[in-house]
């Protein structure tokens, strides 16, 4: 079995734009820690934002027996940790949920020899490739950036 690690934004709910749409709203820049660190998560934190059918390819992932699969999630507070923790365990009754503090590295969290993360982000996956792991990125438009690329989750099972 294969480490596998999933971010969740971005990857699982398509959270980035609603959270830019809200610091753009309240008038503040789109990286304010402190605003983020306030904001109430679970106002986002909704099946209605579920990016290609996420939830139901983590599933897939699980049956296929091929992956461990782990949510590791950078975080700005304890608060939007323990929601995000709610929402996925709502969906899965046996998954690893790591939170990671915004300012640590995903790298610092977990073993990352031969382990895989999908990320969203390039430069969470510039981090993962130099400690070892395989990096996968996830873009809806299939933008790799240099990195393997994937749209739908459940295309780490031909991948792997
Ligand atoms: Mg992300």
């Amino acid at each position: 079995m294969k480490q596998l690690y999933i971010d969740f934004d971005g990857v699982i709910l398509d959270t980035i734009p609603l959270l830019y749409e809200a610091a753009d709203k309240a008038g503040v820049s789109r990286t304010d820690s402190n605003f983020y660190s306030n904001f109430d998560f679970k106002t986002i934190l909704k099946e209605k934002y579920v990016l290609c059918d996420s939830l139901n390819c983590i599933q897939k992932l699980i049956d296929s027996n091929k992956f461990d699969v782990n949510i590791l999630t950078h975080c700005n507070s304890i608060k939007e940790g323990a929601d995000k923790v709610r929402f996925i365990r709502k969906h899965f009754k046996d998954i690893t949920v790591i939170i990671c503090p915004k300012e640590i590295s995903k790298t610092k969290m977990v073993h990352t020899e031969g382990a895989i993360l999908v990320d969203d982000y390039s430069g969470n996956l510039r981090e993962w490739e130099s400690e070892g792991g395989i990096p996968v990125r996830f873009s809806t438009k299939l933008n790799g950036k240099g990195f393997k690329v994937i749209d739908r989750l459940d295309s780490l099972i031909d991948m792997f």
